[in-house]
């Protein structure tokens, strides 16, 4: 889909060495409208709503900052890591302000699956139901973060 000068300006953001080293959409061919109406699509079919995904995203974070970098028990069966990786990013929106690097690890142990995400994947997906491209480094499966959260 043709998509708007402004969403251009953001995937250009989007590219390697703009705002972070790898960028946000890995080798994903797509335009950013794309990958945006897909992952949408994906999570409405999931019956859950990005703000969902969202808020279980930052709760579990709040939850694993006690452990100052340890995996600390947060029930009912996840163990939580929440570390910082120092330094700040932008949003590639252009929202004004700087995200911390805080990478957040949920292991759930119920079904044994682990997934690490970051302080700007919370915002990304929160502001714009973004969850980056295929084949980017903090790339979040819609259905994953569903499966293994338990949104
Ligand atoms: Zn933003």
């Amino acid at each position: 889909m043709k998509q708007t000068t402004q969403l251009q300006k953001v995937q250009e953001n989007m590219r390697p060495g703009v705002i972070s080293l790898h960028g946000f959409l890995g080798d994903d061919t797509r335009n950013l409208v794309d990958i945006l109406i897909e992952d949408n699509a994906e999570v409405k079919k999931l019956g859950v709503t990005h703000r969902r995904i969202s808020d279980k995203m930052r709760e579990l974070r709040e939850n694993g900052l006690s452990g100052l970098g340890e995996y600390i028990n947060v029930s009912p069966h996840f163990e939580v890591k929440v570390e910082d990786a120092r330094g700040k990013l932008p949003c590639p929106f252009e929202h004004p302000g700087l995200f911390p690097k805080i990478n957040t690890t949920v292991r759930n142990l119920e079904k044994n699956k682990e997934i690490i995400y970051t302080d700007l994947n919370i915002h990304l997906i929160e502001a714009h139901g973004f969850y980056e491209g295929r084949g980017a480094k903090y790339r979040l499966e819609p259905a994953e973060l569903v499966d293994i959260l338990e949104v």
